[in-house]
């Protein structure tokens, strides 16, 4: 199987080349460099078909990985793309996002038997990347057009996989957003060195051509209710992922005094999309930048900085490094690209200069000794105080659901303020209301909401066929 045989991975070793740190942090490109057809084909040929496709159970899409690395590693790239995206209406964006390293790499056989793991992702990328370029990817056309209508609230990726699975059910479908631009965080929070946004624009382009209808600018809850939408559509689907940041609680830290890390990124993506933005407070050249926290979006920031010409960057993490939440292929990307990490530090107060921040005053902290079936607890070093140079602080301490302004007396929320939904599904309180995404699932990851935006599409789907048998019987 495979130009390299079922042995090839003993031969063949993993290859994911990358750009160069020193020359990668020059600009916002993506960081991973396209295999060659002979690379990518020996690449996906490491793949042993073990018969037992663990790496499949871990895809959240349950993506047929085996079957479309052995037809990548056969050249036969057509036939690939028809098996990827059976189960994904994205596989490009996710072969580049997704963490492999806790999914499917994680739980391929080779890297299981000590062999390093087949580059799913990157193959995953590279078929459908071949898609588009050789016009494979088909454009939405139902076979019949539906009368009822579903209206989306949020053009992320749960919002945009469930109007892509609904529209070519020949519904007609109209996705609000309160951005100027369809993408959700794959345009205004991912960075472009991650994935660009030419990547995302052509999925938001075939769905703009196969008759989905876009509201942007418009904040549901605050241009129009969920009221409004429930009388306007048959069905409605929910999808407006969590946005309130949690805040810094730390003597001397006040508006102003901060950068919330999806502001900064924010205007990094508008330069990356090509608008104009000298917006000094929102960039890090020249000044000494601490970012607090220790997950993706903590990395992106970081990372982010340095490319903006930063004169240092520290990320300052209160656990260590084994018990950080990001991504630890993230992790290591950001150190080779210059960033400094102080593991086991927590903020405790911000030091002013002439009015404005000068250092962040941390507290070292140390693990408590380990207990079966407990995360470990961390606790301040007594007299171990230190202070970090910083001119820009940027907050990344993770998100949670704003008070949805649209939300209506009778959409229950759980305990943590996400969409409540029934045990199996994503129907909401709401007759003919249905969620998704990290609206549901508090913050999560893309492939996630693809998976939740498809099967809620699904779901939506049997509700308004059943609903007109009804009506008709
Ligand atoms: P979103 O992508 O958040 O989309 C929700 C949309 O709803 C937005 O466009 C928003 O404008 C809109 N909206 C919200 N409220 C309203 C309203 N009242 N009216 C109208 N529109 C509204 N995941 C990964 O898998 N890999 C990564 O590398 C990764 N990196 C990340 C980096 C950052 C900085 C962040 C913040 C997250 C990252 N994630 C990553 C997580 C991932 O982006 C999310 O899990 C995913 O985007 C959730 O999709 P969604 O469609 O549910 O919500
Ligand atoms: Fe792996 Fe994500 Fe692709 Fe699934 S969708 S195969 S987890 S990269």
């Amino acid at each position: 199987k495979g130009p390299t045989g079922p042995t090839g991975f003993v031969v063949q070793p993993r290859r994911l080349p990358k750009a160069e740190a020193s020359v990668r942090v020059q600009d916002f490109g993506e960081i991973i460099i396209k295999p060659t057809p002979e690379n990518l084909e020996t690449q996906a040929g490491r793949c042993t078909d073990c018969g037992v496709p663990f790496c499949q159970t871990a895809c959240p899409l349950q993506n047929n990985i085996p079957d479309w690395l052995g037809l990548s590693a056969e050249n036969e790239l057509r036939e690939a793309w028809k098996i990827a995206s059976a189960t994904s209406t994205m596989p490009e964006i996710c072969g580049r996002i997704c963490p492999q390293d806790r999914l499917c790499e994680g739980s391929c056989t080779l890297n299981q038997s000590g062999w390093e793991a087949v580059t799913i992702g990157s193959v995953e990328a590279f078929i459908g990347d071949t898609a588009f370029d050789n016009g494979w990817v088909e454009p939405i056309r139902p076979l019949h057009e539906r009368p009822e209508s579903v209206g989306i609230v949020g053009a992320g990726p749960a919002g945009m996989a469930a109007a892509d699975r609904l529209r070519e059910q020949g519904y007609q479908v109209t996705v609000y957003d309160r951005h100027d631009r369809p993408g959700g965080l794959l345009i205004y929070g991912i960075p472009g060195f991650k994935l660009e946004k030419r990547v995302v624009q052509r999925r938001i382009d075939r769905l703009i051509d196969g008759g989905v209808t876009f509201v942007t600018n418009c904040d549901v809850g605050k241009d129009i209710t969920l009221a409004d939408l429930r009388g306007k559509h048959d069905a409605v689907l929910l999808a407006m992922g969590v946005y309130q940041a949690r805040a810094l609680q730390v003597p001397g830290a006040g508006p102003g005094d901060t950068l919330p890390a999806l502001d900064f990124l924010i205007h990094q993506n508008r330069r990356d999309l090509g608008e104009a933005d000298d917006d000094t407070g929102h960039h890090a050249r020249g000044r000494n930048v601490v970012v607090i926290g220790g997950g993706d979006t903590a990395m992106d920031c970081v990372r982010t900085a340095i490319r903006q010409g930063a004169e240092s960057v520290t990320c300052l993490y209160r656990r260590d490094r084994e018990n950080m939440p990001g991504s630890a292929r993230e992790v290591l990307n950001a150190e080779e690209e210059g960033i400094h990490f102080e593991w086991l530090g927590a903020p405790k107060a911000l030091m002013s200069r002439d009015g404005s921040v000068s250092a962040v005053r941390a507290a070292r902290m140390a693990l408590s000794e380990p207990e079966f079936g407990k995360r470990r607890e961390i606790v301040p070093v007594p007299g171990a105080d230190f202070d970090l140079k910083a001119d820009l602080v940027i907050e990344a301490l993770g998100f949670e659901p704003e008070a949805f302004a649209a939300h209506h007396d009778e959409l229950s929320l759980t305990e943590w303020n996400t969409v409540a939904t029934a045990r199996s599904g994503f129907a909401t309180s709401l007759p003919g209301v249905y969620a998704a995404g990290d609206a549901v699932r508090g913050a999560s990851l893309v492939v996630w909401a693809v998976r939740d935006g498809q099967d809620a599409a699904a779901e939506i789907d049997r509700y308004l066929k059943a609903r007109t048998e009804e009506q008709a019987a």
